[in-house]
């Protein structure tokens, strides 16, 4: 028979299984009976929406068969099944092409992010297993089929006669376990009190029953101590789903574990919230905050959404109408009595039920996340380090119509401190004269630290928010004002943080200086707006300022961005009057040296620009004017 080769990646993540020094070895069974159950929703959300599938609740299970003599697990469901071509594709390769991409340092780290991020469910058997076996036919098809592998060297597909004792159709997949080492006991497995753990533990609020026959010994009647072998097919999960039970029976373990099973996280999460809903709509809900950013969570391939179930029916993987963008990192399910099972997607999403529940579990997760700021702070700015930026991106959505929601969970770094604050906690200490909320914006917080334009504004005592990455900026943009304070960059040209005795000074020497400007202007027609003196350096000669609301920040992300229109802010060349480079060009300009002043104008730009850490224009010509100036 023809060996087939796995695909390249699915190889990689069978070797890395096989080799794996994962040491939650068990987890492939959680993994195995989550497919099964997966398998069986399928055919019971068919059976209820098309009679002609004549099963009912009751009639599904999940068997698990333990063989000492053979070192076999069985776990066999009477789901959906697979046909040949599902086998081939579903076992053979790994849906999320191209997951494998990631680093890949540290072995142990590795492992367990692939094993908690990509679904590997079905691979994970071979963590425990030499040789699996899988026979599947799926629901309506005449034909039987048995996949077996003993690893990365490939797999094979051949008819079977049946599938198994127990059932028609659905799967059945047999483990044959790896040999004991000194390292490993997988004899362990084979031990009933082992596997009745393992399911309570993981798999107890599965809602088919996952039935395993159990054998007790029984004191024979009239003896002492003789013993009969009594053998009892038992249901080893309570089938309740989790989410149904009350909040005071489970654990932080419970809700960790189930999770950590069902949202594939190697890591348990931040935080959850489970909810009861009654009301204008009654519904259950867990909801869970990730500890950290799936990898995948800043791409296109990224999806949001709930799970949804009507009256514990999967309906939906992953319903994304009930969650807004700013909050897609939020992951859980959903259970309503309110809704109909046979919905299509496109009615759900004008269904008005649907629509409420939306709205309630923004609420729910808007007053968790103010809890955890308010209460432990350390663990919100571990939050807000993983998913802060798309609560910024939310406030630039729509307009800035979001903004009331989301403005009192935004942290940024600040000038006080070097810590990060709230905007609540930077207006509440601003000094009695401070008008404004004052931020620099840059690429780094070391390049911002270090721009001249901070200068004068932290010599008046006031705070400034950093922003080192584009979005910051663009969300304060957005919002206008928080509790009427407007946002200032300190790279606006009209700071005004003069007295009116400095204002008068400063507009005097202008007026000895105009002819100079006016020169210096002229040289950089066409890049700056104006040529001006100022009182915010301390100890630069220059620096760029912008007049409107386009700061040169903004202009360097929006031109930037693949799109044919440019951007050009408009910007103010300010001179330091105390600096003996200003002088100089005084005394040119007393001389009448229009060419000289020229020259210093285009390298005084220049330096201007590298300080904001934008790229000059002709680094040939700023390199032969230093030279030649020199
Ligand atoms: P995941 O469950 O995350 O999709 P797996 O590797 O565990 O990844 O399974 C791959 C696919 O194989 C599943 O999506 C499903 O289509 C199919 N599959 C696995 N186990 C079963 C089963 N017991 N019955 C039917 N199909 C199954």
């Amino acid at each position: 028979m023809e060996t087939k080769a796995f695909q390249a990646e699915s190889k990689k993540l069978l070797d890395m299984m096989i080799h794996s020094i994962y040491t939650h070895k068990e987890i492939f069974l959680r993994e195995l009976i989550s497919n099964a159950s997966d398998a069986i929703d399928k055919l019971y959300f068919r059976s209820l929406t098309d009679d002609s599938v004549g099963l009912n609740k009751g009639d599904f299970f999940i068997r698990l068969d333990l063989n000492k003599t053979d070192r076999t697990i069985t776990i066999t469901d009477n789901g959906i099944g697979m046909t040949a071509e599902e086998l081939e594709h579903n076992l053979g390769t790994i849906a999320s092409s191209g997951s494998l991409k990631f680093k890949t340092d540290n072995k142990l780290d590795a492992d367990q992010q692939i094993i908690g991020q990509f679904g590997v469910g079905f691979y994970s058997a071979f963590m425990v297993a030499k040789r699996v076996t899988v026979y599947s036919r799926a629901f309506g098809e005449e034909q039987a089929y048995k996949w077996q592998s003993e690893g990365v060297e490939g797999y094979t597909i051949e008819e079977a006669d049946s599938m198994s004792d127990l059932t028609k159709h659905g799967t059945k997949i047999i483990l044959e376990l790896a040999e004991d080492s000194d390292e490993e006991n997988y004899s362990e497995f084979l031990e009933d009190f082992r596997i009745q753990h393992l399911v309570k533990k993981y798999s107890d609020y599965i809602r088919f029953p996952v039935q395993m026959e159990i054998t007790h010994r029984k004191l024979r009647e009239g003896t002492q101590d003789e013993y009969d072998l009594e053998v009892n097919l038992e249901t080893l999960n309570s089938m309740t789903p989790l989410w149904r039970k009350n909040r005071s029976e489970l654990t932080e373990d419970d809700y960790h574990n189930f999770y950590q099973e069902k949202f594939n996280d190697y890591m348990p999460p931040m935080a959850y919230k489970h909810v009861h809903n009654e009301g204008a709509v009654s519904y259950d809900a867990l909801l869970y905050i990730p500890s950290k950013a799936p990898f995948d969570y800043y791409t296109r391939d990224y999806e949001k959404g709930l799970q949804l179930y009507a009256n514990g029916v999967l309906i939906m993987e992953k319903c994304a109408d009930l969650l807004p963008d700013y909050y897609s990192f939020v992951k859980g399910l959903v259970d309503s009595e309110d809704l109909s099972l046979n919905i299509s997607r496109e009615m759900l999403q004008h269904d008005r039920q649907l629509k409420l529940i939306a709205k309630s579990i923004e609420k729910t997760i808007h007053n968790e996340l103010i809890r955890i700021l308010n209460n432990d702070r350390e663990k919100y700015e571990k939050f807000f380090d993983a998913f802060g930026t798309q609560i910024k991106y939310g406030i630039c959505s729509d307009y800035g119509m979001h903004k009331d929601e989301l403005q009192d969970l935004l942290l940024f770094t600040s000038s006080k401190e070097d810590k990060l604050v709230t905007l609540s906690e930077y207006v509440e200490r601003m000094p009695e004269d401070q008008k404004d909320i004052y931020y620099a914006a840059g690429n780094t917080l070391e390049q911002i630290k270090a721009l001249p334009q901070t200068e004068a504004v932290l010599a008046k005592g006031y705070e400034i928010l950093y922003f080192p990455i584009p979005v910051d900026e663009f969300a304060v943009k957005n919002m206008m004002t928080f509790k009427d304070k407007n946002f200032k960059s300190v790279t606006a040209a009209d700071l005004d943080l003069n007295t009116e005795e400095e204002k008068k000074a400063l507009e005097e020497k202008s007026q000895e200086n105009k002819s100079l400007f006016e020169t210096m202007q002229k040289a950089l027609e066409g890049k700056v707006e104006r040529v001006a003196l100022s009182s915010r350096l301390k100890s630069h000669p220059v620096c760029l300022t912008s007049e409107g609301d386009l700061t040169l920040e903004m202009e360097k992300t929006l031109n930037a961005m693949p799109t044919d229109t440019k951007v050009q802010a408009k910007l103010v060349l300010e001179l330091n009057p105390e600096h003996p480079v200003f002088e100089k060009l005084s005394a040119l300009d007393q001389e009448t040296d229009s060419e000289k002043i020229q020259k210093y104008a285009k390298l005084l730009y220049n330096q201007a620009l590298l300080m904001e850490n934008m790229p000059i224009e002709n680094p040939a010509e700023f390199s032969s004017l230093i030279c030649e100036l020199m």
